[in-house]
Order: structure tokens, then sequence, then C-alpha cells
């Protein structure tokens, strides 16, 4: 085992980050294979922050990245005392944020040869971080290593972009989805396929799909019947209902992600779980819940658009058999309907569906009423 074993599909970018950890040794031959600011780029969900804590931990460890020793386990938990990570899920990365970063990058490491500083989301950063940051990015101690991740190069200022080494992260296959799936969640083999073509190899969708039976279930009520309405009443209905399965699929997903997040607070001030925090350490949990408050508004906006991905993919399956490709259906199971509608639309009107859901998409981005948006929507699908 390794902790390379995660970072599933992706053989180019993990044989660059090995080299380059084996090189960070010192004493080792290949020095310049290693440098101390990096960029993991890639779409979403192919794993991005995942290489980029197995870079951290193959850096950390003694071994190298095994997998099982001491510090292996802390990486994995975020707790190893030479890795910072951030995380900045909806807020920009604020600039007292980017200063205790540049502060903690000019300490020597604790335990290990390197301390490493792990950015999720630094296409998250604006100019004045940027700028914070870059000093310390361009010129770094020579035992700190950056980790910078973003959906790509062009995310971030061009003075950061020149002074880190780019890995760049590709969509992985299907089939390495559905084994990483297996091998996880121990899965059936089939299953964990079908969710890997239908999250269209996005890993955390494809494993939300096999762990939350309702997520699933949410996913084929969105879609049925969506290619065969046939009047303005059944698309006005069929955006009622789109409308309620995503408010319901935002709140599950904020729920587990609410959940998680306290739970990791208390383990981070070493509470016991389930107690209630003492009165001094209250204000965290206060600036918690308000963080996951002004996240909750944007929940059911983001349900909206998992359905839009989904009713997307259905209408490139139709599009790929009206023109008669071959290549794999993302929603296999409905095959008979999607060949009934590439057969009653022809390539033309799958295009411009496709086209319809960017547009609606543009209008949901500046505050048309999801019910609105979607109605304008769904009556283009339902037009003759
Ligand atoms: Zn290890």
């Amino acid at each position: 085992m390794s902790v390379w074993d995660e970072v599933t599909g992706q053989p180019r970018a993990v044989a660059a980050l090995r080299r380059a950890a084996a090189a960070s040794r010192p004493g080792a031959d290949d020095r310049q294979a290693f440098t101390n600011s990096w960029l993991i780029t890639g779409p979403p969900g192919s794993g991005r922050s995942t290489a980029a804590y197995a870079f951290a931990a193959a850096l950390l460890c003694p071994e190298g990245g095994c997998g099982e020793c001491p510090s292996c386990a802390q990486v994995a938990a975020r707790t190893h005392p030479d890795l910072t990570a951030v995380v900045t899920e909806t807020t920009l990365l604020d600039i007292a944020t980017a200063r205790g970063l540049v502060e903690r990058a000019s300490l020597a490491p604790v335990s290990a040869d390197h301390r490493v500083i792990v950015v999720e989301d630094a296409d998250r950063m604006v100019a004045r971080t940027s700028n914070t940051l870059l000093k310390a990015i361009e010129e770094p101690a020579l035992t700190t290593v950056w980790v910078l991740c973003a959906p790509s190069e062009a995310d971030l200022l061009p003075t950061i972009r020149s002074r880190v080494r780019t890995v760049a992260l590709g969509v992985p296959a299907p089939d390495d989805v559905a084994e990483l799936l297996v091998r996880r969640h121990g899965v059936d083999p089939a299953l964990a396929l079908r969710a890997a073509e239908e999250a269209q190899s996005h890993v955390g969708m494809a494993a939300r799909l096999v762990t939350t039976p309702e997520a699933w279930e949410r996913r084929e009520r969105a879609l049925e019947g969506m290619l065969g309405l046939r009047s303005a009443g059944e698309a006005v209905r069929k955006a009622a209902e789109w409308v309620a399965i995503a408010d319901e699929d935002g709140k599950a997903v904020a729920a587990d992600r609410d959940e998680r997040e306290r739970a990791e607070l208390v383990r981070s001030l070493g509470l016991e779980p389930g107690a209630a925090p003492p009165r001094q350490l209250r204000p965290m949990f206060k600036d918690l819940e308000d963080h996951q408050k002004r996240r909750a508004k944007r929940a059911a906006l983001d349900g909206v658009d998992r359905i839009l991905t989904d009713a997307q993919s259905l209408w490139r399956d139709v599009l790929m058999r009206a023109v008669d490709a071959p290549v794999r259906l993302v929603n296999e199971a409905r095959r008979p309907e999607i060949e009934r509608a590439a057969e009653r639309f022809g390539p033309q009107r799958a295009l411009d569906s496709i086209g319809a859901i960017s547009t609606a998409r543009a209008r949901l981005a500046v505050n048309v009423p999801p019910t609105l948006a979607l109605e304008a929507l769904l009556l283009e699908f339902a037009a003759d």
C-alpha cells in the first residue's frame, strides 16, 4: 500500500510527484525533479486535493509515503505538525490567513525534513492575498514546500503562475474511478462503474452515489421523463419537481458537511465528541455556524447545478446516438429512451438543448429565480 493508491487514474501526475518527493531527500541525485513551489491543476472531481495530500505525505513520511506509518496517518487526519492545510470552501482566502501562512512558511519543520503548506483553493485568493504570499512562494525557505491547487493555471495571477511548477491532472477514466469505489467502499463492480459513468468521473460525486441511495434516487427522479415532455403543462410541472429535488439535495449535502465540519472542530480542539464546548470556545462554534448558515443559502442553487449537469449528460448521450458516435453512454441504463429521443429529435435539437442548458446556467448566475430559469429551459425541451 502507498499514499499514491488513492490518486486514481493519474499515472503521469503521480510519476512526476513521486519523482519530486524522492528528489527532495537530502543527498538525492535527481535534484532538479524537486522544487519548493507546486501547482496541481485539474477539473472538479479529478482529485486535486487528494494528489496534494499524497504528495505532502510522500514528502513527510520517512519511507516516502508508505501510507501506514504514524506520519502518513497524521497527514491523512490533517494533524501532522509539519503540514498546514488551507481549506477555504466558500470564503475567499483572506489577508489574515495569508499572513499567517507566510509566517508559518518561514519556520523550520518540527519532525520531518520539510514543512508542507497545501492551499486547496488557490484560485480563491484575491490579488491582495496573492501578493502577500508571492514573496514566500518566490523565495521559499529551503525546507518549506508550497502545494497550491486550482482548476487551471489561468485561475492564478500570472505573478504566482510563473513561480510554481505545474502538475496537471486529467479527467480519470470511469474504470479507474470504479476501481477506487470498489476498493474504498466495497461496492459491487458493476454498480461502481455505473456510478462512475453517471458522475462523469467526478470522484466525489460517484462516491456519493454509491454511498447515499437517496442521492442516486434523486438523480433518477430528476431525469425521469425529461426527454419525453409533450406539453407546456408537463414542462412546468417538471420544473417545479426539479426545484423541489434541488432543495432536498442541497439540504442533504449541507447537513452531511455541517456535521463533518463540527466534528472536525471538536477534534481539532481536543474536546470529547458529543460534549458541550466550554464557554471560552463557544465563539469558534458560533463562527462555524454563521459560516454554515451563509453557505446554506447557496445549497439549493448547487442542487440545481447538479441537476443541470445530469440533464446535460443525458442530452449529450442523445446527441451521440443521433450521430451514431461509437462512444460509451454516460446514462447507459437509459439507453432505450435515449435511442427513442435520438430518433425523435435528431442531432440539431440535441445540440440546441445543450445550448439551452448553458443559457439557463447563465441566467441563474445573474440571480434569475430558479423556477423561472428552469421553466424556460424545460419548455424548450417540450417544444415540437
Ligand atoms: Zn509513511
